[in-house]
């Protein structure tokens, strides 16, 4: 399947560095191209097979697969150089390192798809939370802190997340020989072909850990119950939903962590409604009051403030209390105009008509004419 480096350069599979570096040189003298009764092939060629044999690391993948993990690479995968094209038409490069351990057979890599590429088992991030947090009109109004409870998957506190047993260190994975990366024959319609996949022993790290964690189990994660302080910003409002990053649950060595989102459900309030930044309430005044005008103490959120009622009140007349409403969120009011304020409380005025009058006030109201 793959050329005969040793052969090319003519050095046994023994050859030390020294020798390889000999037999090359010796080798491009004659062949290259730019001397008499030069051969541009065969020097190319000398060149490659001196590229692989002269690395260390090469040398041993291709000792022991036929080839270096960057030629696979390159030709997309093991000896799956000729399937761009071959599926979708979309064509796609496959990369054994992406597809992991999942790579069961001819049919899984086509089951992708249009280039999806399915994410690496050890790089997944932790899953996100969602928490629904009850509060009150006025913590809504001008924000709260609370200490929430979440169980969670948690980065292990004793290993910090490595797996390992601390100070135990690790070693090379003898499945893969520190490679990372283990070949298998694989049975295809093409016939034959070895396929490299990540190491199910140390999930392609290379090292697997000498000793696990006695508390996670060498899983890195552990189950916990973690208390968080959150702070609900002021403004906010019913539905509304808070973005925490990273303080989802923890993912395996390597992995993002997920978010937490927090959704604040306001419960409603008996005294105040509320529209967009301003703070709705009703208050009830007698007949004298809204015909003569005064004054009375209403309720806003920062406590009771005197309310001028004007002489000649209607019922429904509404009356502004400015600034008593709730903290603009993002420096904007419901109409999209940016203020750096708070809304206003608007009072609305309800003229209670007196029932249950004694003979002698209904004789005097009489008297009056009104
Ligand atoms: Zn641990
Ligand atoms: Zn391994």
């Amino acid at each position: 399947m793959s050329k005969d480096y040793y052969n090319i350069l003519g050095v046994g599979k023994d050859a030390s560095q020294d020798q390889i570096k000999k037999a090359f040189r010796e080798k491009a003298h004659v062949y290259h191209p730019d001397k008499k009764g030069g051969d541009e092939v065969k020097f190319k060629e000398l060149n490659e097979a001196y590229q692989v044999l002269s690395d260390q690391t090469k040398r041993s993948q291709y000792d022991q697969y036929g080839h270096t993990f960057e030629q696979a690479r390159s030709q997309g995968g093991g000896g799956f150089g000729g399937f761009e094209g071959f599926g979708n038409g979309q064509g796609f490069n496959i990369n054994m390192d992406d597809f992991g351990d999942i790579l069961g057979g001819f049919g899984d890599i086509f089951g992708f798809g249009g280039g999806t590429r399915p994410g690496r088992r050890r790089t997944q991030r932790g899953r996100d939370i969602e928490v629904v947090l009850n509060i009150d009109f006025k913590e809504a109004v001008f924000g709260v802190e609370r200490e929430i409870s979440l169980k969670k998957t948690a980065s292990c506190s004793r290993c910090k997340g490595s797996g390992a047993e601390p100070g135990s260190g690790d070693e090379t994975c003898p499945a893969c020989r520190g490679l990372g990366q283990v070949g298998r024959m694989q049975r295809t319609i093409l016939g034959n072909v070895q396929v490299q996949t990540v190491c199910p022993a140390c999930h392609g790290e290379g090292k697997i850990i000498k000793e696990k964690c006695r508390y996670c189990r060498g899983l890195g994660l552990t189950n916990e119950i973690v208390n968080l302080k959150i702070k609900i910003p002021a403004g906010i409002d019913n539905g509304e939903t808070l973005r925490f990053a990273g303080q989802g649950e923890a993912a395996t060595k390597g992995g993002q962590a997920g978010d937490l989102y927090i959704k604040t459900r306001v419960s409603p309030d008996l005294k105040f409604r509320r529209d967009g930044f301003d703070i709705l309430s009703k208050a009830e005044i007698g007949v004298s009051l809204a015909t003569l005008g005064g004054k009375i103490d209403v309720e806003t959120v920062d406590g009771p403030v005197e309310l001028k009622i004007p002489e000649g009140t209607q019922s429904g007349r509404i009356i502004k209390l400015k600034g008593k409403g709730v903290p603009s969120l993002r420096g904007r009011n419901s109409f999209g105009r940016v203020q750096d304020k708070r809304g206003d409380h608007l009072v609305e005025v309800i003229v209670k008509t007196p029932t249950g009058l004694s003979r002698k006030q209904k004789e005097q109201l009489r008297e009056l004419g009104i």
